[in-house]
């Protein structure tokens, strides 16, 4: 079969891989789109050094083989994180941080390839009438909701969103739906353009002044941050421009490090929330409920894969 292999350095394509076998538990998969992830690129620049194997963790596909019988030929979407299912994390409902855990195209094979292997239990059906071009976006958009699980978002209050990408969209898109007061703040004025329907953009040019960040007041900082730049300046803006007693919602995942004055956490009594991936069923729901858009995909062959990952497009993937 077709695959997109990461040998340790660079992407490669492949034909001759062969088609994966199902292990007890596992249903297999052919993947019928696979959208690439700001994670994919990361990992190009060494975010994941010791991963060697097919790349890709955003998918629809359907699935071929399964003990379960209702799967069959089913169109499906799935979580990356398997875990060990015996340990602390596993029993407590955290699978997503189990030490043991496989995570695909991070860590186990993952999607861009025709077929691909994933547990049955993370495997959702995707509901009738939802395009498969839209439910691509369930994973990237299951992250985004994980945040209303995490902070209670208080829709009196405000909130902003650091960074303009895809990520940043899908979260904005989500924190407009509580009806909080939404400022998104990015670098680039076309892809803000974007966000004008459901809310305030601002450059990050705004809030800069000679080497440092512009001093603000209360009022013009924020109760909710969430930053989703990914890249390690990020958190600095976030620091500076969430109130007092506010919260931040860290939401980017990169290859670096970052050194920061940690003091104005304790001072300012700010709260800082990691957030990681989130519920498939409610961003199904979101979905197939058009309560939320997306622009649509860029889809390339695999063997264009070079092609695909330098677009500048809101999303680009593979259609096999
Ligand atoms: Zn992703
Ligand atoms: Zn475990």
């Amino acid at each position: 079969m077709k695959a997109l292999y990461y040998d340790g350095e660079k992407a490669v394509y492949k034909e001759d891989v062969p088609v994966p076998e199902r292990s007890e538990g596992e249903s297999l998969i052919k993947i019928l789109l696979a959208d690439i992830c700001s994670t994919d690129r990361e990992i190009l620049k060494g975010y994941r050094p010791h991963f060697r194997g097919i790349m890709g963790h955003e998918f629809v596909g359907e699935v071929v083989e399964s003990e379960d019988q209702r799967l069959i030929g089913r169109k499906v979407v799935g979580e990356l994180n398997k875990g060990c299912g015996r340990c602390i994390y596993c029993l407590t409902g955290r699978e997503k941080h189990c030490l043991s855990r496989e995570v695909i195209g991070m860590s186990r094979d993952g999607c861009f390839a025709e077929y691909m292997t994933l547990s049955t239990h993370l495997i959702h059906p995707i509901p009738d009438g939802l395009p498969i071009e839209r439910a691509v976006f369930t994973e990237p958009l299951a992250a985004a909701l994980e945040i209303t699980k995490q902070v209670h978002i208080d829709p009196a209050g405000n909130a902003a969103v650091i960074g303009d990408g895809r990520l940043a969209y899908m979260i904005a898109q989500v924190l407009a739906l509580t009806g909080v007061s939404l400022t998104v703040i990015g670098k680039h004025e076309d892809k803000l353009k974007l966000f004008e329907p459901f809310a305030k953009t601002a450059l990050l040019s705004d809030y800069l002044e000679g080497d440092g960040f512009k001093s603000l007041t209360a009022d013009q900082c924020f109760e909710y941050v969430a930053e989703c730049s990914g890249n390690a300046s990020g958190i600095q803006l976030a620091l500076n421009i969430v109130r007092k007693m506010g919260t931040i919602i860290l939401k980017s995942t990169y290859a670096g490090s970052s050194s920061l004055d940690m003091s104005i956490i304790p001072v300012n009594e700010i709260t800082v929330v990691g957030s990681r991936c989130g519920p498939f069923e409610p961003a199904l729901k979101l979905l197939k409920e058009e309560k939320v858009s997306f622009p649509d995909v860029e889809l390339y062959e695999l063997k264009d894969h070079e092609k695909a990952f330098a677009s500048p497009a809101f999303k680009a993937g593979f259609r096999f």
